[in-house]
């Protein structure tokens, strides 16, 4: 009986360890560049370790997007939804923030083996 209950323990252990590693993972972004892309083409690439202010000129309108302490967020659009604006900072890499009607789109740069599989 004592060896049973051991054995369950252990495995209830492992299990909420991998767990958390998983949840864990999906926090914290692997990486530290995001990509900003306009109407599907990149446009530029962003370090977010390092605090800046840029705007991001389409056919349709503007966004000022703002990097400050490794988050990213739009600042100011002219979209008239407002929608990019109010999603605030991007908060994990399956998050995207997306402006509709300048066909703007910011998210983490995800794995290469990732990249490829979307890119084909
Ligand atoms: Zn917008």
């Amino acid at each position: 009986m004592t060896n049973k209950k051991l054995i369950v323990i252990f495995t209830c252990v492992f299990f909420a360890f991998i767990i958390l590693a998983i949840i864990l993972s999906n926090i914290q972004p692997d990486e530290r560049i995001a990509v900003v892309t306009v109407d599907g083409k990149v446009y530029k690439e962003v370090d977010l370790s390092v605090d800046d202010t840029f705007v991001v000129e389409t056919s349709k309108g503007t966004n000022e997007v703002r990097i400050k302490d490794n988050a990213i967020y739009v600042e100011e659009a002219s979209c008239p939804d407002k929608l990019c604006v109010r999603h605030g900072k991007l908060n994990n890499k399956y998050d995207s923030i997306v402006c509709l009607p300048n066909k703007v789109v910011i998210e983490y740069k995800t794995a290469p083996d990732i990249d490829a599989v979307v890119g084909r």
